[in-house]
């Protein structure tokens, strides 16, 4: 039977490229583009794997986002890769296989499809072993695993195969990772624990600081979107926030400004401006002159932040631009992997195959 459903699977399945994101997990589906993008996420019964069911739906990705911060006691949403790791195994391969199945509709079962997956370039061996396992108990034929950098340049349409300097930067929820690619190989990387969420967390001590309000990740998060900068703006943008006062304990409303917000984001901005540039510093110097004229690309979601392109610019000295669609580029570079996986066989990690 081996055979069959093998070649059954060969012939009917769509092969699937997975962004493992530490905010969101989005998987495309080959030749079909992406179908699924929602928040890595996942509500349980406390202390345990146990998914929470919503409705007829289980809590998991956009379902299980709105839940953050408005839990009861024994419900807890979990973001099981938050900083870049996985914090937790069983949730993670949870929230593996719902996407995956959710992805592969109803043929799954039937047809088993290969995955690539794109997983942050600090994860360790055992880690990826465990998103291995997850995937291929999850139903998976088999599954590649790529660093993501290299994922969001083939997503962002670098040339990763030229023997020319491709810099590319994903400054996702959890982390900000920064490499330099050339004839399919990544020739100096680093990778920072920074990224959207510490935006979101400095939002918090800011207003707690200065206001002696208390606010949730997601009103952080909205705060960071609407008037979010990393430089003044020539226009200062407010909005009214909501939250709890520190020392009444009562609901409040206050308005602030987007020049206070960029004050807040400062560290993080610094920080991401800094791995840039260690990586810069570390570049071959062949390298680093096609850098000075090709510039470096941005991805992830956080890149989007105002004013944040133009401050790495500044402090580079090197053209900046945002990749197309800065949120689907791993995912769009994981499926694009599977449409020509021979020629890519050298970068996948093929390692147990
Ligand atoms: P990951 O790859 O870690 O899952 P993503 O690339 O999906 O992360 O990016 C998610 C992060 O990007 C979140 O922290 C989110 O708040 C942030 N983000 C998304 N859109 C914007 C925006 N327009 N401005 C600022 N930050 C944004
Ligand atoms: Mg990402």
């Amino acid at each position: 039977m081996g055979w069959f459903s093998d070649l059954i699977g060969r012939m009917f399945s769509y092969d699937l490229g997975i962004d493992l994101g530490t905010a969101n997990t989005l998987v495309a589906v080959q030749g079909r583009g992406l179908v699924i993008s929602e928040p890595s996420v996942v509500a349980v019964h406390r202390g345990t794997s146990r998914v929470v069911q919503h409705g007829n739906q289980l809590a998991v990705g956009d379902t299980a986002k709105i839940m953050l911060g408005k839990t009861p006691d024994k419900i807890q949403a979990i973001r099981p890769m938050k900083d870049g790791v996985i914090a937790d195994f069983d949730i993670t391969e949870v929230m593996l296989r719902y996407f995956i199945a959710k992805a592969h509709g109803r043929r799954f079962g039937f047809t088993r499809p290969r995955l690539v997956v794109a997983v942050p370039s600090g994860i360790t061996a055992v880690e990826k072993r465990a998103v291995k396992n997850s995937a291929m108990s999850a139903g998976a034929r088999a599954v590649y695993t790529i660093p993501e950098p290299m994922a969001a340049a083939i997503g962002a349409g670098l040339p990763v195969g030229e023997p020319v300097g491709s810099m590319i930067v994903d400054i996702g929820g959890g982390t900000c990772e920064v490499a330099v690619i050339s004839i399919a190989g990544v020739v100096c990387a680093d990778s920072l624990r920074v990224g959207g969420d510490e935006m979101d967390e400095c939002v918090i001590r800011y207003l707690k600081n200065e206001y002696n309000i208390l606010i949730g990740e997601n009103t952080a998060e909205q705060v960071k979107f609407q008037i979010g900068s990393a430089l003044p703006l020539e226009e200062p943008l407010t909005m009214r926030i909501r939250g709890r006062d520190v020392h009444s304990g009562m609901p409040r409303e206050i308005e602030i400004d987007s020049s206070e917000i960029s004050e807040a984001l400062r560290d993080p901005v610094l920080a991401i401006v800094g791995v840039i540039k260690g990586v810069l510093e570390r570049t071959q110097p062949e390298l680093a002159a096609d850098l000075l004229e090709r510039g470096m690309c941005l991805a992830g979601g956080a890149c989007l932040l105002r004013g944040l392109p133009q401050v790495i610019a500044r402090e580079t000295g090197l053209p900046v631009r945002i990749a197309d669609d800065p949120l689907t580029c791993v995912a769009r570079g994981c499926a694009a992997l599977l449409d020509d996986l021979d020629d890519f066989r050298p970068i996948l990690d093929t390692e147990g195959e």
